[in-house]
């Protein structure tokens, strides 16, 4: 009630359209204000774990010798192919040995972004 009573206030006093411009000015600063700082939440929010975390992640793909049942779990420093750990088969309790180790895209949101910021590459497939 009090922006209309400013409002008539500025009405009576003389430019109206001034008034009103005011108004719509007043308004949509807010709104920008708001989306600019929705947005920067939104940065700060993903920024910090986009730097922490590559955009690809290196996994190690697990392997039972007998049955060939396979387990991926992140990649671990000393990781190597052929490498027998210390995980079992759940089904023959046997050690799993590294059958692969590579990176994974996550495709996440930072993704997504990079995706768009990137103009020149265009999409080769899909
Ligand atoms: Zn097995």
């Amino acid at each position: 009630m009090l922006v209309l009573e400013i409002l008539w206030a500025l009405a009576s006093s003389g430019d109206y359209v001034l008034s009103i411009d005011l108004y719509t000015i007043y308004i949509l600063s807010m709104v920008v204000i708001s989306v600019v700082m929705v947005a920067y939440m939104v940065l700060v929010t993903i920024g910090p774990r986009g730097k922490k975390e590559p955009e690809k992640r290196v996994v190690t793909v697990l392997r039972c010798p007998k049955c060939g049942y396979k387990k991926i779990r992140e990649f671990r420093e000393g990781d190597y192919v052929g490498k027998i750990v210390d995980e079992k088969c759940p089904k023959c309790n046997v050690s799993l040995v590294i059958d692969a180790i590579y990176e994974e895209n996550i495709m996440g949101l930072s993704q997504a972004v990079k995706n768009k910021k990137s103009k020149g590459k265009k999409e080769a497939h899909n």
